[in-house]
């Protein structure tokens, strides 16, 4: 059972393209493992997918977020990474990414940018 690293409420899992993603169905966070993003493609797809009512907030920075993110899965310390502009949280840990409900907006926003950033984070590895 994963609980929800801001409402602690627990998470729901949903399936979608085959990849199980948890969401918070307090705030519309999502919680993403590390193998859930084989692809930058389907974890776009995925944001698509989930059509959450929200406006396009904008995200926190990384400086303005004094906060303390802890993992679902093991719970450790998420730290806050900018990818386009848009800052989530990762897990040093599992790799796991975290995203806040109005980051999704920003992500679509950002989706090319995000792709070759991902993919730069992704080769600069754990
Ligand atoms: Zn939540
Ligand atoms: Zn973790």
């Amino acid at each position: 059972m994963r609980n929800c690293p801001l409402c602690t409420v627990e998470l729901q899992e949903v399936s979608l393209h085959h990849e199980q993603v948890d969401i918070c169905s307090e705030c519309c966070g999502i919680f993403l493992d590390n193998g859930e993003l084989g692809s930058i493609v389907k974890m776009v797809k995925i944001f698509r997918e989930i059509d959450l009512d929200e406006e396009d907030i904008d995200t926190i920075s990384v400086e303005d977020r004094k906060r303390d993110l802890f993992c679902p899965v093991e719970g450790a310390t998420m730290r806050p990474v900018d990818m386009s502009g848009v800052v989530v949280d990762v897990c040093p840990d599992c790799g796991g990414i975290w995203l806040d409900g109005g980051e999704m907006s920003a992500l679509r926003l950002a989706e090319s940018n995000l792709r070759a950033n991902l993919n730069l984070y992704t080769r600069l590895g754990r």
